[in-house]
């Protein structure tokens, strides 16, 4: 197979000025008009510094490749992809480095269907990319500003939650927006709703002074402080671009993506009557698989990677889908992560479950004990080492190798070990309803990984 140099995890990106060129910018750009059908595009960008000046090179490749162009603005990476797949363009560019520190940023092109293009597209771009590309107008492309994306994202988002319950039961929330485009969409949709919303770092800035744009159980003390000082019933954070979400419970605990994930499984499933798979990473918890178990619906892993779990989801039909990073899909809207859908699902839950709170909602999960850590790697080969090593570890019950390794110890008990697709790192995940057999089993891979990474 072909390797990839432009593509990452979620797009390209990179260090605008350094290793994102406009230069860049501009082939890919054209490297992507190539590949799209003739059409209609729409072009989106989130609040970094860089992004209205890399939207304007974009638009220019691509008016000068003939193309017209919807022009959406500053708005979520959810929204840009909802007006796609609602408002039939043939597809679109989004300006964003999602979580990434403020110095970056990057493209993100989405298909005709809402969802971001497939791997396989991706090397088709890459190909056109290297290529000798051939002008393909003499005209230029027209701009049309479409100033009603946010509008009409919000009010689809509303009309696919039992909105009448949730304004009955008025409930308060405290959004983080962490700076980033999502906190004031998201706030207007919550008011919408009836909720009383209090705003932290709602006001977009590319810099990101708050708490930076990636929201992770560990930086969310602000978020956690104020809904507790606030008796709010819920509180929640987004990253850069709006699509990912991370909860907290009234007294402030966050929660990872997929613990809300599971809970919001179990939730739509046992309520909505959904005759649905769950599709999700292979590193996601065992309380997604035992809550679909409960439902009697079935769970397709696929490999770590929004993308993956976005396209399968769109083979297999799907409405649910999630990363344990805090990406919440719901294909009812479309099959892509989404910040803003997943806070209205989870207010329907809170409503719907009216006696008890957020925290008793999560505590009716079964108990797992999780762990994740990251050790730095610094090439390919080596963490082809590692992997070797922990694949030849031990005598797990079963060892899956969908992405990266993931050894079985019991049914209840795993660990994976993955390289991360996007920095030199070496991730290890691991999980158990056990807790002494994990804590023994993370020492010893830990060990492993440790001694492995210290002999090359
Ligand atoms: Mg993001």
């Amino acid at each position: 197979m072909k390797t990839k140099t432009l593509f990452g995890t979620n797009g390209v990106r990179g260090i605008f000025g350094a290793d994102l060129t406009s230069e860049k910018v501009i082939r890919l750009s054209k490297a992507l008009v190539h590949h799209f059908p003739k059409g209609m595009l729409a072009v989106g960008f989130d609040g970094r510094t860089s992004s209205p000046i890399i939207s304007r090179i974009v638009c220019s490749a691509l008016y000068s490749e003939g193309r017209d162009i919807r022009l959406g603005g500053l708005l979520p990476t959810p929204c840009l992809q909802y007006a796609i797949k609602y408002r039939n363009y043939i597809g679109g560019l989004m300006i964003t480095a999602s979580h990434n520190p403020p110095e970056y940023n990057g493209i993100k092109p989405i298909a005709k269907d809402g969802i971001e293009i497939s791997r396989e597209d991706e090397l088709k771009v890459e190909e056109n990319y290297y290529s000798n590309m051939q002008s393909l107008s003499n005209f230029v492309g027209k701009e049309i500003v479409e100033e009603s994306m946010v509008e009409s994202y919000i009010d689809t988002i509303y009309s696919l939650v039992d909105f009448e319950k949730i304004r009955d039961r008025k409930i308060k929330i405290v959004v983080d927006g962490g700076n980033g485009v999502q906190g004031p969409v998201c706030s207007s949709l919550l008011k919408m709703l009836g909720c009383k919303v209090m705003t932290l770092n709602c006001n977009v800035d590319g810099d990101f002074p708050g708490r930076g744009p990636e929201p992770t159980v560990n930086n969310l003390k602000s978020l956690s402080d104020a809904v507790v000082s606030a008796g709010a019933d819920v509180g929640v954070a987004y990253d850069g671009d709006g699509d990912r979400s991370i909860f907290c419970d009234e007294k402030g605990q966050p929660y990872s993506g997929d613990k809300t994930g599971a809970l919001l499984t179990k939730y739509l499933l046992s309520t909505k009557k959904l005759n649905t798979a769950v599709v999700c990473p292979i590193n996601t918890t065992l309380a997604v698989s035992e809550a679909a178990k409960e439902n009697r619906a079935n769970v397709i892993y696929t490999k770590v990677g929004s993308v993956e779990v976005s396209r399968q989801m769109v083979k297999s039909n799907s409405i649910i889908g999630m990363e344990e990073n805090g990406g919440f899909m719901y294909g009812k809207l479309n099959e892509v992560r989404d910040g803003a859908m997943t806070t209205a699902l989870v207010l329907e839950m809170l409503a719907t479950y009216s006696k008890d709170s957020f925290s008793n909602l999560i505590n009716s999960l079964p108990r797992i004990f999780q762990f994740k850590s990251k050790y730095p790697c610094p090439t390919s080969t080596i963490a082809e080492k590692v992997m070797n090593k922990v694949q030849a570890h031990g005598n797990p019950k079963k060892i899956e190798t969908l992405d990266g390794i993931k050894a079985w110890i019991d049914e209840e008990t795993w660990i994976m070990v993955r390289p991360s697709g996007t920095e030199p790192i070496i991730r290890l995940y691991a999980e158990s309803t056990d807790k002494t057999l994990l804590d023994s089993k993370i020492n010893e891979y830990v060990r492993l990984i440790g001694k492995e990474l210290q002999s090359t």
